[in-house]
């Protein structure tokens, strides 16, 4: 068997069911567009778990999104989509690259969220891009654009606050979003979210709990993931 899709950190697979897919957590790692790379065991069950757990509980609180339901360790069942080339980068604090285009130092809170989004392009290096070049670009339209940045929103005040009491302060992370294959006027939220995709800080330490620490070299990756997972779990109990 070949799956559909195989990207840098997830295989895409069909399914007996022409309207879900099975996404498949891999080991690999990947930074800077795919020019770091690396292989972390347990990597893949710790995001899948963790993807799990914080999808189920979006859903909970009225967020549509594709996750139909945990297959094992490495597998879950989703919505098939055909996904925006819009990623949707929500930041409660200054860090990676919003520092490099500024000059500002790390870990400044933000007065109110920054909702960004760049072009889901690995050729172009995901561009910054704005809602204007979204429109000609006919990634989206203007509507479906007000869709995501609420929707990024709700997300983030959601995730914001569970994580705090998880002990983490959610940086930023980033969201994608497709519309479902079984009904495209439907968008709903995809992909995975995991410390691959979001920025979080220890509240008491300030310790990086996320990728940063294979960005940056820092060790532990997995300790740091496993930690992540330990304490979601126990606050969703
Ligand atoms: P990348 O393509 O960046 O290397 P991954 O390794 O995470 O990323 O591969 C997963 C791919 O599957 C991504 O391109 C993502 O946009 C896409 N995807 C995520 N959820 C769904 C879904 N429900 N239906 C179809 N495609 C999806
Ligand atoms: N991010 C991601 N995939 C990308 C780009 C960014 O998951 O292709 C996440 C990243 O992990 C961080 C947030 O989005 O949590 C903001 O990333 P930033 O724009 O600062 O980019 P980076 O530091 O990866 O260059």
């Amino acid at each position: 068997m070949t799956p559909l899709y195989e990207g840098k950190a997830k295989r895409m697979w069909a399914t007996e069911n022409p309207d879900t897919l099975r996404m498949e957590f891999k080991n690999d790692a990947t930074a800077f567009n795919g020019e770091k790379k690396a292989s972390f065991e347990n990597k893949g069950r710790l995001n899948n778990a963790i993807s799990t757990l914080i999808y189920g509980m979006l859903e909970k609180e009225g967020v549509p999104t594709h996750f139909v339901r945990q297959i094992d360790e490495t597998n879950v069942e989703v919505k098939k989509v055909d996904i925006l080339m819009v990623e949707v980068i929500v930041r409660n604090y200054s860090a990676g690259s919003f520092c490099k285009r500024t000059g500002m130092e790390e870990g400044r809170k933000f007065s109110q969220p920054i909702v960004e989004f760049s072009y889901k392009s690995d050729e172009l290096g995901d561009p910054l891009i704005n809602d204007d070049y979204i429109r000609e670009m006919g990634l989206a339209s203007p509507e479906d654009m007000a869709h995501l940045r609420k929707s990024a929103l709700k997300v983030n005040a959601i995730l914001t606050d569970f994580f705090a009491r998880c002990g983490l302060k959610l940086i930023d992370f980033k969201l994608e979003f497709g519309r479902l294959a079984s009904n495209p006027e439907v968008i709903v939220l995809a992909d995975e979210i995991s410390p691959d995709g979001c920025r979080l800080w220890d509240l008491k330490t300030g310790e990086k709990m996320d990728k940063d620490r294979f960005r940056r070299d820092l060790g532990n990756v997995m300790e740091a993931y496993e930690e992540v997972l330990g304490r979601v779990k126990e606050n969703l109990a």
